[in-house]
């Protein structure tokens, strides 16, 4: 059983800063996250993407965020239980809680603070029968690491910014050896520019691109060999290849804590704005996640919300000790 003052679940943006916040007033967290590293939806959606309104950054690569957060953390050595999702929880005779993991982890705390953003990651899926069978052996939904795709040939299906700017990225940069592009419009949804540089590539004659077809078949003996892609005029078209990497994006999901007994609007967890509470006394949440009057899903709210609620957890855990609001430039950071 892994013990701590404060169980984050979620280890993006909002769940890190509040480690820091925790640290300052001498409170220990231990995250959980099902993903396989820290960053949420900036290391999981966008790492490579600049962002402009975090106070103080005039932009800020959203993978460069996340790194700057750990490092803000790191001297109030947060524990991680990272790849697993918290499934369960349960109250206490002593009032804490017990978060329990798809792995069966347990972590006992007398705060949780939810920091779970859009839920548990869940990509959208084409409806081809023999995707399962080369998962791993060749299909991915989401691009973690660029270079995982060096020299081989990928098809890449999708009309968004996602699948425009990796198309253009593994071209441009040299990663891939031959990038071919499946819409099953002639029209994309993503920014003008990428559009253009992804037609411009494809005059060129450095990506592949067909529009009005659809990937249907999958076939190679113990990985993926070729993708089957059929297109409106032209029949079946058979394409050699070592990746199909469909980026239709990410279904919202709030996955297990939906069903924590906790008061949910519009897919998200209701809180009391004064402190960020939710009905459960000694569960809150904080960023993305949570839902109330005039909400902004920003990072920025996420890390003022996340304040906030610990002021309140401190108050929870000790009811006894006055908490006096001092600046970092006075007292400095004190690590554990
Ligand atoms: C393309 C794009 C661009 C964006 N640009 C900006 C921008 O410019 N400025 C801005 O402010 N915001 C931007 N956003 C929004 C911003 O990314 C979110 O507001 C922010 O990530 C919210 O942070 P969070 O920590 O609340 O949640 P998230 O980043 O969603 O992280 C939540 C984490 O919780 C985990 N989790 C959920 N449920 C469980 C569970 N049951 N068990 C374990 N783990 C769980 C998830 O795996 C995830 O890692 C952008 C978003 C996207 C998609």
């Amino acid at each position: 059983m892994i013990k701590t003052d404060i169980i984050i679940i979620g280890a993006g943006p909002v769940g890190l800063f509040a480690v820091f916040e925790a640290g300052l007033l001498k409170l220990k967290c231990h995250l959980i996250d099902s993903l396989p590293q820290p960053g949420g939806q900036c290391s999981e959606i966008y790492p490579k993407k600049p962002i402009y309104d975090i106070p103080g950054f005039a932009s800020v690569l959203a993978g460069e965020l996340v790194d700057n957060l750990m490092l803000q953390a790191a001297p109030f050595k947060p524990g991680f239980t990272l790849g697993e999702a918290a499934t369960d929880i349960e109250k206490r005779a002593d009032g804490s809680f017990v978060v329990t993991t798809s792995k069966g982890t347990q972590h006992n705390a007398p705060i949780v603070m939810i920091a779970g953003g859009l839920g548990v990651f869940e990509p959208r899926k084409p409806p081809i029968a023999s995707i399962v069978n080369f998962e791993d052996k060749g299909v991915e939904y989401i691009i973690k690491d660029p270079e995982f795709y060096r020299g081989k040939t990928c098809v890449i299906a999708g009309g968004g910014d996602s699948a425009l700017d990796w198309s253009i990225f593994l071209i441009e940069k040299r990663i891939a050896k031959k990038v071919i592009l499946v819409h099953r419009s002639s029209s994309f949804r993503g920014h003008l520019d990428s559009v253009q540089k992804v037609i411009d590539l494809a005059d060129s004659g450095k990506i592949k691109l067909i529009t009005e077809a659809e990937v249907t078949d999958l076939r190679g003996e113990n990985a993926l060999e070729e993708v089957i892609v059929t297109h409106a005029k032209q029949g079946e078209i058979v394409e050699k290849a070592d990746h199909f990497i469909p980026l239709f994006g990410l279904k919202p999901s709030l996955g297990p804590i939906g069903n924590w007994g906790l008061e949910i609007e519009k897919n998200a967890i209701k809180v009391n704005t004064l402190d960020y509470s939710t009905n459960i006394p000694g569960i809150y949440a904080i960023g993305d996640v949570n839902s109330y009057e005039g909400k902004l899903k920003l990072i920025l709210c996420g890390f003022h919300e996340g304040t906030i609620a610990l002021q309140s957890a401190f108050a929870r855990i000790h009811p006894d000790k006055k908490n006096v609001l001092k600046y970092t430039t006075v007292n400095g950071i004190n690590g554990f």
